[in-house]
Parts: structure tokens; sequence; C-alpha cells
């Protein structure tokens, strides 16, 4: 049974005026005016600890949206429990049954749901309404319908036979359990790490990030209503060594899919490693982390399309991508242009509340996240070796503002060019430009990550000498354009080196690794 290439889900603009922003609107008034009581599902239960976390938006730290329960060690045991109990039962569901479970996901978030996508994500996450709309909306619509696609394609190959005999591969899902371990930053990531992996078949367990839990819930309730089995995902919020803890020790652990930081999924390895032994199967790591993302403009490039590809790809959503640009390597013969539009575009940046539509700038997640970013900014301000071009002003009076930052740095291996930062903070270099293959070099050897990057140029012959040269400094790849906002079924997403293991989300790429398949012959 075949499911044909989807198309993307058309992005809603929210126009001032329009219907759609009304209802936008409105969705959010109903749940700021709300106290959500958020349970985690394990099996078919809504489990309440009564030990509570506060929810609150980031752009008004003394709102409360609501709480959730935090879960102890007996909670992630009692998910892994629900998983493997609901396995057999859904590993044995037609694929067409399991596959229409996440179509009617996709249909339920388009049609009936965007709105509180949307709005949680807007709310908990801080992220403007078209930010939020290419997140929790298009993004994570298109990875229910595109993983259903790629996964018919992939159960389509099957081996040649040759006469007496039948041969054939049976895409099973792996044996055991799978852990999806989700981030802030993407509501569509929260959703898409546990729902591919059960579409092929597998059984999971999911912990978002504290700060999604929000969103988290409304589309664990999506997924209930569109059919989905109990105990085929259980949402459960746990601090992460609570969830290693048990999850990692337990012997029918079969996999980890996870987002989020470079540290965190080390550690993840190192401990998996040492339970090598224990477990039934070799479990899978899929894992996609950190990012130092550049752009390197070439002489011939436009510096409006340099400046554009900056402003776009380093601030939006506060720069909290993996893959935001960080680090620029601007042609001498373009500083002065470059660095004048960097600064009017800044300056136009309107910054606060998600609510109000035309702030282009929310805040950055949480305390900590702030007090990191300002701690770089603040140090710039005190480098000789660095300068403020504009921005630089860090204020949690009322939410985690931090206005959106340009830092020139004198020399090209300046701390904020090597270092992953995870907010608002763009440093640039200015290179000599007639030493463009020599900054190339610079790009791949200044940072371990290679997750996203670009190049700027009109000229041909840089564009291929960069193509050429960058070939491992990221997974995805961009000529003259930002590096941030892949599509899915567009640009497959993912990088290698300390950015993960590039198995690109939304692909057949990914959904390979939650298979595990069984050659079977038969002989007549
Ligand atoms: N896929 C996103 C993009 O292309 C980034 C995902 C991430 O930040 O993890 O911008």
């Amino acid at each position: 049974f075949s499911y044909p290439m989807p198309v993307n889900e058309p992005i809603h603009s929210y126009a001032p005026g329009s219907a759609e922003r009304k209802a936008l609107q409105q969705t959010l008034k109903e749940l700021k005016s709300q106290q959500a009581d958020i349970p985690m599902y394990i099996g078919g239960e809504e489990v309440r600890t009564g030990n509570t976390v506060a929810i609150n938006p980031p752009h008004e730290r003394n709102h409360v949206l609501g709480h959730f329960h935090m879960g102890d060690e007996s909670h992630v045991q009692q998910a892994i429990d629900a998983a493997l109990a609901a396995k057999e039962g859904w590993a044995n569901m037609s694929w067409e049954s399991r596959a229409n479970i996440f179509l009617r996901a996709a249909d339920l978030i388009s049609a009936k749901y965007r709105y509180h996508m949307n709005g949680t994500t807007m709310l908990g996450q801080s992220k403007n309404a078209f930010q939020a709309e290419i997140d929790s909306a298009c993004e994570l619509i298109d990875f229910l319908r595109f993983n259903v696609h790629y996964l018919s394609e992939i159960y389509k190959q099957q081996p040649i036979s040759a006469p007496g005999m039948h041969n054939r591969l049976e895409w099973r899902p792996l044996e055991g359990f799978v852990l999806a371990v989700t981030p802030f930053n993407f509501t569509a990531i929260g959703g898409n790490l546990p729902a591919s992996a059960a579409l092929c078949g597998n059984v999971v367990v999911w912990k978002p990030a504290n700060t999604q839990v929000y969103s988290a819930q409304m589309f664990m309730k999506i997924l209930k209503e569109a059919g989905l089995p109990d105990g085929v995902i259980n949402l459960i919020y746990v601090d992460g060594p609570t969830l290693g803890k048990v999850s990692f020790a337990h012997r029918d652990f079969a996999g980890v899919h996870f987002t989020g930081s470079t540290g965190v999924f080390n550690q993840m390895w190192k401990t998996i490693g040492e339970n090598i032994p224990n477990y039934r199967s070799y479990p899978r790591i899929v894992g996609e982390t950190g990012g130092k993302d550049f752009v390197i403009a070439h002489r011939s490039a436009k510096a409006e399309v340099v400046a554009t590809a900056l402003l776009r790809g380093a601030f939006e959503y506060q720069g909290q991508k993996c893959s935001a640009a960080s680090r620029a390597y601007i042609p001498s013969n373009l500083a002065a242009d470059v660095k004048r539009l960097l600064v009017a575009g800044v300056n136009s940046f309107k910054m606060g509340s998600t609510e109000e539509f035309g702030n282009f700038i929310n805040a950055v997640i949480d305390e900590r996240s702030f007090d990191k970013i300002a701690t770089y900014i603040n140090n710039a301000k005190q480098d000789a070796n660095a300068s403020i071009l504009v921005g630089g002003v860090c204020d949690k009076t009322e939410g985690y503002f931090i206005q959106p930052t340009v830092i020139e740095a004198k020399y090209p291996k300046y701390v904020t060019m090597c270092e992953e930062i995870f907010g608002p903070v763009l440093t640039i270099y200015i290179y000599d430009e007639h030493q463009f293959e020599a900054t190339l070099e610079l790009v791949d050897t200044t940072s371990p990550y290679a997750l996203t990057g670009a190049v700027i140029a009109q000229d041909r012959y840089a564009v291929e000498l960069a193509t050429q040269k960058l070939r491992n400094a990221a997974g995805n790849f961009y000529i003259n354009d930002k590096p941030t906002g892949a599509v899915v079924g567009q640009q497959p997403f993912g990088g290698a080196r300390a950015s993960g293991t590039n198995d690109k989300a939304g692909s057949a790429l990914n959904l390979y690794r939650w298979l595990s398949a069984r050659t079977i012959k038969e002989t007549f």
C-alpha cells in the first residue's frame, strides 16, 4: 500500500484584520485566562503527582499559565512498563492503521487545533505567530505526513528471489522501547521524535523539555483524539538524570531519539556504552545536538543579501535554533555596507510579548538561558578583542528579553566565534577580501560543530569552491540564503561532527533507524 508524496502544509499569514488572526488572538486570550493542570500520560492513565511546576510565558515571567506534574523514577518505570505492554498489539497492527492515526493527527492540527498548537507554543515558548505557525502547525503536520510517505517507500523495498525460492524483508520495529528526549525550541521536533519511531511500530517513552510541556501536552491530546492506542507513546516529565538512570539500565532499551545539547548527548553515549552487555540488542542512538552555524560572504556578494540572511538567520526566534547563523565572515569590501545594514535592521526590530503580533523579537526561553547569553554579551563589552556593533541590552524585569546583538570580533577565534550561545547574538569577523580560500579553511576549523552553514556569492567559482571546501563543515549547506528554516520534504535536516548523527529528520534516512529488518528466505 503506497502513500503518495504529500504537499507541504500551506503557511497561514495571520494578516492584520484577518479572521485567522482574530481566531488565534481569541485562543491566546482563552489560554491565558485558564489555569492548565497538566498530567503525565502513562498507558491509558493521566498521572498527577502533586509535585507541580508552574508554566510561565518567558515574555511575562510572573503570569502563570498552569502547572504540570513532575514524576520520579517510579514514573519512568511505569512508562516503560506501559510501553512494553502495548508493544505487541501495536507492532502487529496493520501498517495502514498505524499510518492513518498519524495522518489523522496531522489533519486535526491543520483544521481543528491549529490555533491551540500555535497558541501554546506562542505563550509557552515565546514564539511569535509566524515562528509558531511554521513550527507547531506546518512543520509538525509535514513531519507526520511525509514520514508516512517515506515509510511506505521503505516498506516497498524487497530483495530479488530466484527459481525455487522466495526472499523477503520484514521491516520489523526494534525490540524493546524507544526513548524520545526533545527540546524546547521546536514543538515540531517534540512531536516528530516520538511520532516517527511510533509510526514504524515502536513503543515510546517521551520526555520533553520542561519548557515545552505546555505545547507537548496539546500534541499528546491530539494523538489520543486521532486514535493512538494507550501506551504507544507515554509522555512523562522527569529530570534528565532520573530518566537516564532507569531507562539506560533497562534490558529492553532499544534506542534514543534525541535533540538537545552536545554535552547531554555525549553523556548518553557514555552511559549507554557502559550498559551495553545488559541490553538485548545494540541500541540505536540518534541525535541532533549543537551548532555554531556560519555564513561566509564572498566579495562578489550583494551586501543586502548578506545582511538579510544574517538578520533573519541569526535573530528569528531569538537565535534559539540549532541552525541559527551565529558567526559570519564578511569580506573587507562589503564590511561598511553590511555593518550599516545590520545596525539599521536590528534597530528596526520590535521586541516584546508574542501576544502583540508586530513584535519580531520575543523573550529567550528561561532565566538560565538569559543569564548565559547576557554573560557572553557583557564579557564582550569589556573585551578589547570585541566590540558591540548594535544591541547589547539585557533586561529580565518583565520577561527574559535580550536585544539582538551583533559583536564584531577583532580576531577570528574570539570566544563568541567558537562557542554555541543559543540566543540572539551574532558575531562577525571582517576578513581581507582577497583571502576567501584561507577564510574557508578558518570556517572549517573554528568550531567542532557541523550543522548548518551558508555561502553568499554571485561568483559561481566562489560558490563552487565553498561547496567543496566546506563539504564536512555543515550537514545543511545553503547557497545565497540564510542557514535556518529547513522544510520537511525539501531540505532533510541534520548535521555531523559534534552536531549529531546526521540521521536527517523528516526523511527516510531517519526512519531506517527505527526499523530492524528480518530477511526471510523460503525454499520451495
Ligand atoms: N530545522 C530547523 C531549521 O532548519 C532547526 C532545528 C533545530 O533548531 O533543532 O531551522
